[in-house]
């Protein structure tokens, strides 16, 4: 089995899906690998430290000898037509927003895994993607937060007398939230955090965070929250409007699986929080948790709060966020890879339900049903 891994192409793509310590596990499993000259560089892996894989010419020469292809982004269309039919692409696809890489993985008779699709069960941990980048997105937002403040986060007591610490709020206590309020505690902020499922509230306050009850519980399925009722969501913003004018900074992470971010914090409830006060929407791609959020982009309301609208988060730290992605993705193949030959059980289901095109079938329903 020939694995390859290719320099991202995406602008702003840092992450690389294949690192020298998961090349050599791989290695060890029977496979021979093919990288594309320079494929480490943004996160600092010579082609050097690649040692026994082999480097290819370009990027074409070895996405055409690829049994399994592993990529952070989703491959582009031209590079979809350059694999063999019946080639494994393991990598985000996101699905629901291009229909037409979807057509075309099925048209070219790719197996295609899309991590994103990788259930949430107890097994599935060590390969979960979105796990592990949302960590770092957690984290990354809460220093671009404190980047961003005009106050400090501790509390220092000094002999220009005391400070105070800044109050953060986190919207959506997931695994981004859970990780943005460690961060923050342990830059000395004095941080609360809530979610719409109940058990986050112990979660929230293990990590020495105070839980913001708004009243508001709305545990969906698989461990996700559900979409509020109109009821639901007013009742939150009612109580949220009130609380938020004491916060000098809000973290939102608000996310709810296959939809459009939550609109959570409108444009009146920004309008009545301090002047200076620093929002940082991680949802900003996906339309953001916060009224008036650009994605890319740093904008200021007139009463002085910044919002700021990050995007690809973790390929800010795009050395620890590729160990992690290529560890997941190494998790992942181990289950088909042994003794240098790739077999797929389709009877287990972390396998069967990543699958997102086989054999030119569309093999998840939500997306099938979306591409026709
Ligand atoms: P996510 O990115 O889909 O959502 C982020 C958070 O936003 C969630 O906690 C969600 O409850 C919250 N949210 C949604 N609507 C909201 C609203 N209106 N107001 C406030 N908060 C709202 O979720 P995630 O971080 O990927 O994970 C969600 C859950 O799945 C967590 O319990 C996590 O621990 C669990 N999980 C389990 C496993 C596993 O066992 N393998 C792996 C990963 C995650």
């Amino acid at each position: 089995t020939t694995v390859v891994a290719l320099r991202e192409t995406v602008p702003g793509e840092r992450r690389v899906a294949l690192t020298p310590e998961v090349a050599k596990k791989l290695k060890a499993r029977g496979a021979d690998i093919v990288i594309e000259p320079g494929m480490g560089q943004g996160a600092y892996f010579a082609d050097a430290a690649y040692a026994g894989c082999e480097a290819a010419a370009d990027a074409r020469s070895a996405l055409a000898r690829a049994d399994v292809l592993l990529r952070v982004q989703p491959p582009s269309l031209e590079e979809i037509a350059t694999l063999k039919e019946g080639a494994v692409v393991i990598a985000h696809l996101q699905p629901h927003l291009a229909p037409e890489r979807t057509k075309a993985l099925r048209d070219r008779r790719i197996t295609a895994f899309a991590m994103e699709l990788l259930p949430r069960t107890t097994r599935a941990q060590a390969m979960d993607v979105l796990s592990s980048q949302a960590a770092v997105a957690g984290y990354k937002a809460v220093l671009i937060a404190a980047e961003a403040a005009p106050k400090f986060f501790p509390m220092l007591t000094t002999a220009a007398g005391t400070i105070r610490p800044s109050k953060v709020l986190v919207v959506g206590a997931g695994v981004a939230g859970l990780q943005a309020i460690a961060t923050a505690r342990r830059l000395g902020a004095q941080v609360e955090g809530f979610d719409v499922r109940p058990e986050t509230k112990e979660q929230i306050e293990s990590l020495g965070a105070k839980f913001l009850d708004l009243g508001v519980s709305a545990a969906g399925s698989g461990g996700y929250a559900r979409e509020l009722t109109a009821e639901e969501r007013e009742q939150q913003q009612r109580a949220l409007a009130e609380q938020l004018k004491a916060f000098d900074v809000v973290v939102t992470t608000a996310a709810v699986p296959g939809r459009k971010a939550p609109r959570i914090i409108s444009a009146a409830m920004v309008a009545g929080m301090k002047a200076g006060a620093v929002i940082v929407d991680i949802a900003a791609e996906t339309g953001g948790n916060v009224e008036g959020t650009e994605a890319g982009r740093t904008v200021v309301s007139a009463n002085g709060v910044s919002i700021i609208g990050t995007t690809n988060l973790p390929a800010s730290a795009p050395v620890h966020a590729s160990e992690m992605y290529a560890r997941n993705l190494y998790n992942f193949l181990e289950l088909s890879l042994k003794d240098g030959a790739l077999t797929l059980d389709w009877n287990d289901e972390l396998i069967a339900k990543t699958c997102l095109t086989h054999a030119g079938e569309i093999r998840h329903e939500a997306t099938k049903a979306l591409v026709g």
